[in-house]
C-alpha cells in the first residue's frame, strides 16, 4: 500500500510542479461571481426551477432506482423526450445520464473497428474517447477547415461518420455545419452533431445550431445535446430517426447498464425548457451581454479572439501566466477558471470566459476593470 501511496505523491508532484494541478473549489455563498460555468441563460439558479423541484407531485420519486430498461423510465422522462423531439423536429429522443455517457453511448452504437470516424481536431474529449473505446479508425482534420475535412474524406474506404462539436467548448467557434453537411452528402458519410453549448442558446427558436443552420434530420441524422449548460438542470439526449433511437436502447452500454436519471429532475426539465421557449428574450439579452463585453474588452485592450458566442476566451499561453491571471480575478471577486493542457492545445492555457444572460452590464465592467489588472499581472 505505501508503495502505491509513493506512485501517487509522486505523480501528483510532476503535475504540481508542471503547474497542472487540478483541484475544485468549493461553490460557496460567498463565491465571487461566476464567469466560466456553462449556464448560459441564468436557469441553474433561477427561482422559478427550485419551485417546480419542490411543486412536482409527491408521486414522481426522487430516484429512479434502475436503468431505463428495467424499470426506472417514468412518464416525466418520457414527457421530456417528448418536448425535445418536438423542438429540435426530429422523429425522437432518448435521455442519458450525462452527456459523456450519451457521447460513449452514440460511439457504443455507430461505430466498430471498420467504421472511420472522422473529428475536428478541438471536438470535446468524449467525443474521442468513444472513438478509441471502439477502436475505429479516428482521423481528425484542422479545426473547422473544410479542406481538411474533404482530404479525410476522400481517404476513406468504407463506411464513415463525421463527428463534431457544433459550438466548440474552449474556443466558442461555431462549426460550419452547412459545408459540413453538404461534404457528408457527398462522400455519404454519416454526420453526428455535439450541441451541448448550442442547444439552448443558438438558432430562431434556440433550438441549437443545427436549427440556425436550417439542417433536417435528413441532413443531420444524429443530434446530441446536454441538459446541464444551457437548460441549468441535468443529463443529456440524442435526437434521431426511430430507428436510431430504437438501435440506441439494445446497444449503447452508458444506458443500459446506468441509473436513468432522477425522475424528479427530468420533471423540472421539463419546466426549464417551457421558460425557454416562453422567454426567447434571454437569448437577446445572452447576445447584448457578448457583444457589450466584447466592446468593453476591445476598448481596454484586452486581447480577444474572433468568438462571437458566450464562450469568449483569452488565449494567455504558458500555464503559469493562465494561473496567475485567475487568480488575480479571484481575488478581485470574479471566478473565472485557467484551462490548461490537455483541455487545450500546449502553449495554449487560457482564461475561458462565459457569458450568461443573468450577467448585468456593473458586473461586466467590474470583470473587465479586474481582466485588465490580471492581465498586467500575468504579464509581469
Ligand atoms: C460538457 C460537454 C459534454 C459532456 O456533457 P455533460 O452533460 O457535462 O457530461 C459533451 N460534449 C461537449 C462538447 C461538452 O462541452
Amino acid at each position: 500500500m505505501t508503495n502505491w501511496i509513493n506512485r501517487w505523491e509522486a505523480r501528483l508532484d510532476v503535475l504540481n510542479s508542471a503547474h497542472r494541478l487540478r483541484t475544485r473549489r468549493l461553490h460557496t455563498s460567498v463565491a465571487p461571481i461566476c464567469f466560466c460555468d456553462n449556464d448560459y441563460l441564468g436557469l441553474a439558479h433561477h427561482s422559478s426551477l427550485s419551485d417546480a423541484w419542490y411543486q412536482v407531485g409527491a408521486e414522481i420519486p426522487v430516484g429512479s432506482a434502475a436503468s431505463p430498461l428495467v424499470s426506472g423510465h417514468y412518464p416525466t422522462h418520457q414527457t421530456l423526450e417528448e418536448r425535445i423531439a418536438a423542438w429540435l423536429g426530429r422523429d425522437r429522443a432518448l435521455l442519458f445520464s450525462s452527456g459523456f455517457a450519451a457521447n460513449l453511448g452514440l460511439a457504443q452504437t455507430l461505430l466498430t473497428p471498420k467504421t472511420s470516424v472522422v473529428q475536428d481536431r478541438y471536438n470535446h474529449a468524449s467525443l474521442i474517447d468513444g472513438a478509441r473505446l471502439m477502436r475505429a479508425p479516428l482521423k481528425r482534420y484542422a479545426h473547422c477547415d473544410l479542406a481538411s475535412l474533404e482530404a479525410r474524406l476522400r481517404s476513406l474506404s468504407g463506411p464513415g461518420v463525421v463527428w463534431t462539436d457544433s459550438v466548440f467548448s474552449m474556443d466558442g467557434t461555431v462549426a460550419p455545419l452547412q459545408q459540413i453537411a453538404a461534404l457528408c452528402a457527398r462522400y455519404d458519410a454519416l454526420l453526428a452533431v455535439d450541441e451541448a453549448h448550442g442547444f439552448g442558446v443558438m438558432g430562431p427558436t434556440g433550438a441549437g445550431a443545427v436549427e440556425a443552420a436550417g439542417l433536417s434530420q435528413d441532413l443531420v441524422p444524429v443530434v446530441m445535446g446536454t441538459l446541464g449548460k444551457a437548460v441549468g438542470c441535468q443529463g443529456a439526449f440524442v435526437a434521431g430517426p426511430s430507428a436510431l433511437i430504437e438501435l440506441l436502447e439494445n446497444d449503447a452500454r452508458t444506458l443500459i447498464y446506468s441509473t436513468a436519471e432522477s425522475p424528479r429532475m427530468s420533471a423540472v426539465t421539463v419546466a426549464a425548457i417551457a421558460l425557454m421557449q416562453a422567454h426567447p428574450e434571454w437569448r437577446l439579452q445572452l447576445e447584448d451581454n457578448v457583444q457589450y463585453f466584447r466592446a468593453r474588452a476591445c476598448a481596454e485592450g484586452i486581447p480577444l479572439t474572433d468568438s462571437k458566442t458566450a464562450i469568449q476566451p483569452i488565449i494567455l499561453g504558458a500555464d503559469a501566466r493562465a494561473l496567475a491571471a485567475s487568480q488575480v480575478l479571484w481575488t478581485e471577486g470574479y471566478w473565472v477558471s485557467a484551462i490548461r493542457p490537455p483541455t487545450v492545445p500546449e502553449g495554449s492555457a487560457r482564461l475561458r470566459i462565459t457569458l450568461s444572460a443573468r450577467h448585468r452590464f456593473e458586473q461586466i465592467d467590474g470583470l473587465i476593470a479586474a481582466l485588465a489588472k490580471a492581465l498586467e499581472v500575468a504579464s509581469r
